[in-house]
């Protein structure tokens, strides 16, 4: 057993926790998982098949690290690359093609062909439209520099619901579901009893949620991976995070995930349906609690309450049912009265750095935020912004939520220059 398939069993047996080893921190490493079949562990997973007319590949790396992935299947196999299968749009699944084209080209070889499906297009037409956007928020997300790609490889065979492709003998079948993105595929080659979900299947809470990017979809997602259970897979090819071997380790992660979304989705459509208010629907919905421990599930990237957010922006408009919300004060004003109310703004910062260090830090911050709108160039309201927000991503799990209040935190670090305090 190599490294990859080691991983992968310190994880499901929970020797290994993806608090302690994030489900995006790759190994950098292939190993083979099933016949003429590899799963490459990194920031998101790439998984290639040998087929006797060249390889297919799902998913072909990320913008930043193409060169590895490609150099690492290249020491697997020297074989042409016949067809890439996008599972998605996504830019950590969609880089390297142009490696493997250049290759064919100087060795005379047919141009690699890439499959995906018909909503990817129109997504790469949107990067490119709001790649400003797309770079402030994924730097945010992932607390690092992001420079969002503008040049993207189009595929060249698109589908809608379903299609079915064979290379070299081998029989791939591709299919569509709305889940994390409008443009998923979902890829069964039943030969080999390998699965690859994509990001339906991500080591962690789905990506369902985002507070930062657009809709998810979290019904039909729920409805394609009890599909996807009923097909006995032996070897679960994640988006990201470990595979997953063994038909029953496959089914339970599949049916569980599916249990989460769906749990979320009941509820949330339940009390929409009874006109509850956004305010009661995030507060009420509840995740499963069987479901709290399995070590897949856990909340190190997005969390439920986004998810429930995202279904209510599925099926409802963006009044959240209460009135003063629909023509608002602007912020500014709302906190000035509010200053008034408690006796200035030194009265908000003594009140947040209070409830900060009684551990309520959701009201901390509600606090702190009004007295930045009133006062948004005050020392004092900076050096008690950094330490309400740096108090509250060090008690957050989730990596989008942690990276968005550090965000903050820097951001009045840097205008009070503070030293952060460990
Ligand atoms: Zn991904």
């Amino acid at each position: 057993m190599g490294a990859v398939l080691e991983l992968a069993e310190k994880y499901w047996k929970g020797e290994v926790t993806t608090y302690e080893r994030h489900p995006f921190a790759g190994l950098e490493m292939l190993e083979e998982v099933a016949e003429r079949t590899v799963f490459y562990n990194a920031f998101s997973g790439v998984t290639a098949f040998d087929t006797d007319d060249g390889l297919v590949i799902v998913d072909t790396g990320t913008f930043f690290n193409q060169e590895i992935v490609f150099q690492a299947i290249r020491e697997w196999s020297k074989a042409r690359l016949n067809t890439a299968i996008f599972t998605h749009g996504h830019v950590d699944h969609v880089f390297g093609v142009p490696l493997y084209a250049n290759e064919a080209k100087e060795r005379g070889w047919a141009r690699p062909r890439v499959v995906a499906h018909e909503a990817v297009p129109p997504r790469f037409d949107r990067y490119i439209l709001t790649a400003g956007y797309n770079g402030v928020i994924n730097q945010r997300q992932f607390a690092q520099h992001v420079q969002w790609p503008t040049s993207y490889t189009y595929p060249d065979v698109t589908y809608r619901d379903s299609m079915s492709l064979t290379v070299g003998g081998l029989r791939f079948e591709l299919n569509h579901a709305r889940g994390e993105t409008d443009d998923h595929t979902w890829v069964w080659v039943p030969a080999r009893r390998v699965l690859c979900t994509g990001d339906l299947i991500i080591w962690a809470v789905p990506n369902g949620g985002n507070p930062q990017k657009v809709q998810r979809y979290c019904g039909d997602w729920a409805a394609a991976l009890r599909r996807m259970a009923g097909l006995n897979a032996k070897v679960l090819c994640p988006g990201h995070g470990i595979v997953v071997v063994g038909e029953e380790r496959v089914r339970q992660i599949l049916t569980d995930t599916a249990e989460l979304l769906e749990s979320l989705y009941e509820q949330a459509l339940r009390l929409m349906n009874e006109g509850a208010t956004l305010d009661a629907v995030i507060h009420s919905v509840k995740s499963p609690a069987h479901l709290a421990k399995r070590p897949y599930l856990q909340p190190v990237y997005d969390e439920s309450q986004y998810i429930v957010r995202n279904i209510w922006r599925l099926y409802g408009g963006w009044y959240d049912g209460n009135p003063a919300h629909v023509k608002p004060a602007p912020e500014a004003e709302q906190a000035t009265e509010i200053a008034r109310l408690a006796g200035g703004v030194s009265a908000l910062v003594e009140r947040a750095r209070k409830l900060a260090q009684e551990g309520n830090l959701r009201l901390a911050c509600h606090v702190i935020e009004w007295a930045y709108a009133v006062a948004p160039n005050d020392r004092a309201v900076h050096e008690a912004r950094a330490e309400v927000y740096g108090r509250r991503a060090d008690t957050e799990t989730a990596l989008m939520t942690m990276n968005i209040y550090r965000a903050a935190e820097r951001e009045s670090r840097e205008k009070c220059e503070v030293p952060k305090v460990s």
